[in-house]
């Protein structure tokens, strides 16, 4: 009996539109959507980056393919391109699946991948675009992109439709902003919405790294590369596998003529964030959590002990905070726990080597020990009621700093001021 297939097809696109059907082993039909807004921009170039049109891009279906190989993989189905895909793609898709194969077993099974034949892009292009989230990696990847740039345009994609992005009404203000602030730098914020996570994931925080491949894909019309921003350290990410951006996978989604590098493996939180710190920009444009950084949760305040340890006392973009990150936090899962065990020596080092300086360093090196006490179990967390204490108080917290974050919003946004002026 023959395998099942999924099947890519080209839908009629334009400028702006990108779309693909995608017909599933059971007879079912998706169709795979990538759409340009540009009514966050206010310059009068607003004219929209992506081109759907395959004619003029010569076929290439490389993102439908990237985009949907969980859900083939997922069904055990051989995903068949109905049209053409980058030189050597076909080989680099199957190598992704056995080695997601072999992570695991349950989920996902090997694929082979068939094309009618392989697309060469055009050979004038230049400049790159950068996966844009607001976090920490990707505003430390955009400074590396810039860097590496020579002058070539460097344009930032941020992408609406993954996880709570889709119900957050408050995203295109947040993308108006980040737009200004990025324009104010020479940079073009380019803003793709995609129903990707209903149609290509099985499981976001497991694949989502196929979705953002995916939407960035079809710069390489006009681009010569892309960049996405790693979440940790090569060391660490070794741990969280199977886990989206991996070491070992992330060059098996894009083609050496339009390579997706992945950079920041080689560097820390911390290092990210001394990277930034310097840089008034990139902490105007600090999006951690939700379209306001609550300040609670522990992803912000890892970010702000990060930002703390690298001599930023108030981050711009935390808006309304204290000058100081708590001396407790509520970790709640193992790779919390881990990611906060990989900051504390060395936050403790740059502590201890400051121990004459700043008094903010000086601070920290008591809010650390406090933080390192619950986190080894040696602090209060031993007591059974302290915990869950916690717990009640940074919910408390983070729903009441929600509810002034978002009347500041209501204010149109005064939040921002005291960084626009200054750049
Ligand atoms: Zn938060």
């Amino acid at each position: 009996m023959s395998r099942p297939e999924l099947r890519v097809g080209p839908l009629p696109g334009g400028p702006g539109r990108v779309s693909a059907a995608i017909d599933l082993p059971d007879g079912e039909t998706r169709i795979l959507k990538l759409a340009e807004r540009t009514d966050h921009l206010s310059g009068p170039d607003r004219s929209p980056l992506l081109d759907g049109d395959y004619e003029a891009n010569g076929g290439d279906l490389t993102w439908a393919a990237v985009g949907v190989i969980p859900v083939a993989m997922n069904l055990g189905a051989d995903l068949v391109v109905d049209g053409v895909v980058q030189k050597g793609m076909r080989g680099r898709l199957a190598e992704f699946s056995e080695i997601w194969h072999g992570w695991r077993p349950d989920l996902f099974e090997a694929l082979e991948v068939r094309a009618e034949g392989e697309v060469t892009l055009p050979a004038d292009r230049s400049g790159s675009v950068v996966a844009f989230s607001g976090g920490l990696d990707s505003l430390h990847t955009l400074r590396h992109a810039r860097q590496v740039s020579s002058g070539d345009p460097v344009v930032a994609v941020s992408l609406w439709g993954f996880d709570y992005r889709k119900r957050d009404s408050y995203f295109l203000e947040v993308a108006r902003h980040a737009a200004e602030v990025l324009d104010g730098i020479g940079i073009r914020l380019a803003l793709v919405e995609t129903n990707w996570s209903e149609v290509g994931s099985v499981s976001i925080s497991m694949d989502y790294a196929t979705g953002l491949v995916s939407a960035l894909q079809p710069f390489g019309n006009a681009f010569s590369m892309a960049w996405t921003g790693a979440h940790h350290h090569r060391d660490l990410a070794e741990q969280f596998i199977p886990c989206s951006h991996n070491p070992f996978t992330d060059h098996l989604m894009s083609s050496n003529q339009f390579p997706v590098e992945t950079f920041g493996y080689d560097h820390s939180r911390l290092e990210k964030a001394e990277d930034i710190a310097g840089d008034p920009a990139s902490l105007g444009l600090l999006r951690v959590c939700n379209a306001f950084n609550c300040g609670v949760c522990e992803k912000c305040q890892r970010t702000r002990w990060g930002l703390f340890a690298a001599g930023v006392l108030r981050p711009p973009s935390f808006g309304w905070t204290l000058p100081l990150p708590r001396p407790w936090l509520v970790v709640s899962n193992p790779w919390q726990q881990a990611i906060f065990d990989s900051m504390w020596t060395p936050i403790m080092e740059r502590a201890e080597a400051s121990s004459n300086g700043s008094v903010g360093l000086w601070k920290l090196r008591i809010q650390y020990r406090m933080i390192g006490w619950q986190v080894e179990g040696r602090g209060p967390w031993r007591v059974p009621l302290i915990k869950p204490f916690f717990r009640f108080l940074a919910e408390k917290e983070k729903r009441f700093r929600g509810a002034v974050e978002k009347l500041r919003w209501r204010l149109r946004g005064r939040r921002w001021k005291r960084y626009d002026h200054q750049s």
